[in-house]
């Protein structure tokens, strides 16, 4: 049986490594700088790098089931994604962190049906979209939809927890962006807090916003409900 993935390996060091040889090892000289950091969901039909025209050394990837984050007390347990969120804005300095949501999504339809027995893991993980899930019992796309979105401004609130994340942001130092990916059309949809929705980029003025507005953003301040989509947005 051919190996593929073997076949693949050598592409990629005979064909497309000369190109990028001298960028790989300016890199190495002078180590990482990238500005943003991508949680984005771990489904194939998310492509970071196609999306945002990125190469070597411009994005910090972690990707996970429907890119939740968890909470920053830890009471999630080891954490991947936790450490490489406070990695990447303690040690590298990101300036922007996107949270990349898409349609049709497999981990935000799994929030509406039963846990799978063989899962326990699996099940855990999708607590961190619950809050996101709307009062209906057989979703159809539309529904599906909405909760997607409302699972990435879930993220945004949950990232403002962590306080490297929040004081940077306050100062002006870190921006937020949610993005809803639609793979059929693609074209991401960016959250634009002051509409209270999801803006297709090529409709916004911006890259996406954070969960909170500014003014929210002052100690004491109160914050969005829950989600800030309004759940009939
Ligand atoms: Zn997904």
């Amino acid at each position: 049986m051919p190996d593929e993935l073997l076949a693949r390996l050598r592409r990629f060091h005979d064909d497309a490594f000369p190109a990028y040889e001298a960028r790989f090892k300016a890199l190495v000289d002078d180590g990482q700088h990238p500005s943003t950091l991508f949680i984005g969901c771990s489904d194939s039909r998310v492509v970071p790098y196609m999306l945002t025209g990125s190469g070597p050394g411009e994005l910090f990837l972690v990707r996970n089931v429907a890119a939740f984050v968890p909470p920053w007390d830890g009471s999630a347990g080891h954490h991947g994604t936790s450490a490489a969120i406070e990695f990447a804005v303690l040690t590298l300095g990101v300036r922007h962190i996107i949270v990349c949501g898409h349609s049709h999504c497999g981990g935000i339809r799994a929030l509406y049906a039963e846990p799978h027995p063989d899962a326990p893991n699996l099940n855990g993980w999708l607590a961190l979209g619950r809050e996101a899930v709307l009062p209906v019992a057989d979703p159809g796309p539309e529904v599906l939809r909405r909760t997607e979105q409302r699972a990435v401004v879930l993220q945004l609130e949950r990232l403002m927890d962590y306080p490297m994340v929040r004081e940077r942001v306050e100062r002006g130092e870190l921006s937020l962006h949610g993005w809803h990916f639609i793979i059929e059309q693609g074209e991401v949809h960016v959250f634009d807090v002051h509409r209270g929705a999801f803006v297709p980029a090529s409709k916004s003025a911006h890259a996406g916003t954070g969960p909170y507005l500014s003014h929210d953003l002052a100690p004491g301040a109160p914050g969005l409900d829950p989600c800030g989509v309004p759940s009939g947005a």
